[in-house]
């Protein structure tokens, strides 16, 4: 007989879904044409660490914690050093003492505000806007700019302040725990590794793969269908007569964003460097947004070596379109030498470009998304183009769903 949904994309998003069906009891099958899919991808390096070609870890929830137990995974318990977060003020400047992650020191103390009435933000103000009119210019482009520029990607004079406060201003059905002193949890072999192994255990439960696109055929979008194929493919369907076509045609008139993120490999820098990482705000002058230090989870066995992954976005007017990895990589030593020093000195270097990742979290996503329809039977899609950007959102959403449909 054949299962009674479908999931199209082997990427986080449909890996996750075909898991939440899996765990409501429901028969699924999965289509994804590439045989290890998806943009999270973990290279083993030479100098004993690996490099993340893009999310690193996913913030810890139940959910996300059962989806670490149903694949067989252990989270890596991280260095103290990951609680450290620098912002970039002359020089890498410590961010506040007790609030031990970088989004939620940026993003929790704002969430409060944003609750407050009169302070919530409104529809069409930019995140400029919002948080100078709630915090004050000064602190607003100091702490408030970098922290969600570093999240979303975006230039904050275009980003929707209601966008990208949406979730904390919604809340959440699963909280994020503290543990290790962070709320991510880290897979100790990579995200490459929680990836292939929710593979064979979905495989090994008896969820069929199919290594195919089968999505051009008139049924093929009949039944009950989710749909995870990324951004970039989804654009590239047809959705008329389906009740996704407003949302799909509004969603091709949104800038997409791409990114890209460098690895440096280099000898081990002065201790005042070590944490988990510093954001850059933009009179600071890097091309990056900011950078992930070595955090202690891919401590190498070589005592003098350090990782350093600066992340890219579209913004700043990096234009990725064209020759991009060289682009990326001649950013990523200026800015390198431009946080350490001409005699820094570079051993390794790798670069991941993804084009169209998300779409930019501006005011014309804020209009689009209010044509999304809510999750419900029939056909379905989901990924981090329908709302917010997390890993663990995205599992949360289609948890919801799945247990809504099953
Ligand atoms: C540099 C970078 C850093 C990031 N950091 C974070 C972070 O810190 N935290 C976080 O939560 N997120 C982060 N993200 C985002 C996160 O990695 C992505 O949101 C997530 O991996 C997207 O997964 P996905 O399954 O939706 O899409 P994808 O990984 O793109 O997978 C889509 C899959 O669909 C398949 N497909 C395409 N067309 C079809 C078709 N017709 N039929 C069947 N299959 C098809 C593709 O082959 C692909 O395997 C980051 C992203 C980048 C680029």
């Amino acid at each position: 007989m054949k299962p009674k949904f479908r999931v199209y994309g082997g990427g986080f998003t449909g890996l996750a879904t075909a898991a939440c069906l899996h765990w409501h009891g429901v028969d699924v099958e999965l289509f994804e044409p590439a045989s290890t899919g998806g943009i999270l991808q973990t290279t083993t390096s030479d100098f004993g660490g690996f490099y993340e070609s893009a999310a690193m870890g996913v913030v810890r929830t139940k959910l996300t914690q059962r989806l670490f137990e149903f694949a067989e995974v252990n989270e890596v318990k991280p260095s103290s050093l990951v609680s450290k977060k620098f912002i970039f003020n002359s020089k890498p400047k410590r961010l506040p003492v007790g609030l031990s992650d970088a989004t939620l020191a940026v993003v929790g103390a704002i969430g409060l505000m944003a609750k407050t009435s009169g302070s919530k933000p409104k529809p069409g103000e930019t995140l400029r806007d919002w948080g100078g009119r709630v915090l004050g210019q000064g602190a607003c482009q100091k702490v408030l700019e970098p922290g969600f520029q570093g999240v979303y990607g975006g230039n904050s004079k275009e980003l929707s302040a209601k966008l990208v406060t949406r979730k904390l201003l919604q809340g959440r059905d699963f909280k994020p725990l503290k543990q290790f002193g962070t709320i991510t949890a880290y897979p100790e072999g990579g995200m490459g590794q929680l990836m292939s192994a929710l593979r064979q255990k979905l495989q090994s439960k008896g969820v069929m793969f199919h290594e195919s696109t089968d999505l051009e055929g008139p049924d093929s979008l009949k039944g009950q269908v989710a749909i995870c194929v990324g951004l970039k493919a989804f654009l590239n369907l047809s959705m008329s007569g389906t009740r996704f076509e407003e949302f799909s045609e509004k969603l091709a008139s949104v800038p997409a964003l791409d990114l890209a993120s460098a690895y440096i490999v280099a000898k081990r820098p002065t201790s005042e460097f070590e944490g988990y990482g510093c954001l850059f705000p933009e009179e600071a002058g890097f091309s990056a947004l900011g950078v992930q230090f070595d955090p202690g989870l891919f401590r190498t066995s070589k005592d003098n070596v350090h990782f350093h992954r600066f992340i890219y976005g579209w913004q700043k007017g990096f234009d990725l379109r064209d020759k991009a990895a060289d682009k990326v990589k001649e950013a990523s030593v200026r800015d390198f030498h431009k946080l350490y020093g001409e005699a820094a000195e570079q051993i390794d270097g790798h670069v991941s470009v993804w084009r169209s990742a998300l779409p930019f979290y501006g005011l014309k996503f804020e209009k689009c998304l209010e044509s999304y329809p809510k999750p419900g039977t029939g056909l379905n899609v989901f990924g981090n183009f329908t709302g917010t950007v997390g890993l663990s959102d995205i599992l949360e959403r289609s948890y919801n769903w799945a247990k809504q449909v099953a």
